[in-house]
C-alpha cells in the first residue's frame, strides 16, 4: 500500500527551513514562507534565480555576495557555471541580515531543483571563515579570471566525467572570429570586453545540465549531455544569432563580432582527445566555409 502523508504540504509550508523548487529553466515554482522571508520575496512572485540574485544585489537583501570584488555580473557568470550541474551539493552561505545558512541543492533527471536552507548561525562558528576561504580558493581554481566562467581545468574534468561515465551527447568548440584583428583595432582591453560579453551571453543560455567554459584565448568549450547533434546545432545557432546585436565595445557602438562553432556527437570508443580533435576539426571547417556558422562532424 502506498504511504500517504497528508500533512506533508502543511509541514513544508510551516517549517522554518527555507524550501524552494526551481524548474529546469531556473524559474521558481514553489517557495515556502521561510524562503520568501529570507530572500525578501513577495507572495505570488516567481522570478528566475538570476532575477532573484540580481534584485538581492541591488537592494542589499537575501544572499550576501562577497566574492568577485563587487562585480555582480562576474559573480553571476561564475555562480551560473556551477549551479545545478551536480545531482546534489551542499554549501554554507550568509545572508545580508547576518544569518548563516547551510544550503543543499538536489537536481532531478529533468533538471528540476529542490533547495533546502537550514539556519546554522549558532552552530560551529569556529572554522567558518576558514571553510569559506577554502570554498573561495576552490572556486578560484575552477574559474577563468577574466570572464568568471569555468576555466580549462574544470572543463577538462567535466569532459573526462562525460567520457568515463559514457554519457551520451555532444561536444562543441566555439572560437571567436578574427579575434586578432579585434585586438588590433580596439586594443587588448577591447578584445577582453568581447571575451567577457561572449562568456556572459552564452553563459546565460546554457541548459541546466550543460557545461560551458573558456579553454584558451578566444576558444570556448560547450558540453551538451543527452542531446542529438541536430538539436545541439540548432541550440548553438540560436546562441550564435544572439551575438549579432551585441555591442560590447562602448566606444564603437557599430562594432559586431561573430563566432565559429564545431560540434560533434560522442561515439562509442571516444576519448577526450578524439572528441576534442573532432570538434576542433569541425570548427576549422566552419572557419574555412566563411566563419559565423556551425559545422557538425
Ligand atoms: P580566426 O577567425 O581564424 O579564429 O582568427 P583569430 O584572429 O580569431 O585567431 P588567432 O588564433 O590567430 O588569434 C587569437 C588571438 O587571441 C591572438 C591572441 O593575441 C589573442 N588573445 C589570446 N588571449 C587573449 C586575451 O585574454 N585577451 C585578449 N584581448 N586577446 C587574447
Ligand atoms: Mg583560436
Ligand atoms: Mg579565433
Amino acid at each position: 500500500m502506498p504511504l500517504t502523508l497528508p500533512n506533508l504540504p502543511s509541514l513544508i509550508h510551516e517549517t522554518r527551513n527555507a524550501i524552494a523548487i526551481f524548474d529546469e529553466t531556473d524559474r521558481l515554482h514553489y517557495a515556502n514562507p521561510a524562503f520568501r522571508a529570507a530572500l525578501h520575496l513577495a507572495e505570488e512572485d516567481y522570478p528566475t534565480w538570476v532575477e532573484l540574485m540580481r534584485r538581492g544585489w541591488q537592494t542589499s537583501t537575501g544572499t550576501h555576495i562577497t566574492s568577485c570584488n563587487g562585480d555582480f555580473e562576474k559573480w553571476l557568470s561564475s555562480a551560473l557555471s556551477r549551479r545545478g550541474k551536480l545531482p546534489f551539493r551542499g554549501f554554507e552561505t550568509s545572508l545580508h541580515d547576518g544569518r548563516w545558512i547551510w544550503v543543499t541543492e538536489t537536481v532531478d533527471a529533468h533538471g528540476w531543483m529542490l533547495y533546502i536552507g537550514v539556519e546554522i548561525t549558532s552552530l560551529a562558528t569556529e572554522g567558518r571563515e576558514l571553510r569559506s576561504d577554502r570554498d573561495v580558493a576552490l572556486r578560484a581554481s575552477q574559474t577563468d579570471e577574466l570572464t568568471g566562467i569555468a576555466n580549462r581545468r574544470y572543463m577538462m574534468q567535466r569532459l573526462d566525467n562525460m567520457v568515463s561515465n559514457r554519457i551520451q551527447g555532444c561536444v562543441a568548440i566555439l572560437d571567436i572570429d578574427h579575434f586578432k584583428s579585434i585586438n588590433d583595432a580596439y586594443g587588448h582591453a577591447g578584445g577582453d570586453a568581447v571575451l567577457v560579453d561572449f562568456a556572459r551571453k552564452v553563459g546565460h543560455s546554457v541548459r541546466r545540465g550543460d557545461d560551458f567554459g573558456r579553454i584558451g584565448g578566444e576558444e570556448f568549450l560547450f558540453l551538451l549531455p543527452d542531446i542529438e547533434v541536430d538539436n545541439a546545432g540548432q541550440l548553438l545557432d540560436r546562441i550564435r544569432h544572439t551575438l549579432l546585436d551585441a555591442c560590447p565595445i562602448l566606444q564603437a557602438p557599430e562594432f559586431r563580432y561573430t563566432v565559429s562553432i564545431g560540434i560533434t556527437a560522442i561515439q562509442a570508443g571516444d576519448s577526450t582527445q578524439s572528441l576534442l580533435s573532432r570538434a576542433d576539426k569541425a570548427c576549422y571547417e566552419a572557419k574555412r566555409q566563411g566563419r559565423n556558422r556551425s559545422v557538425c562532424m
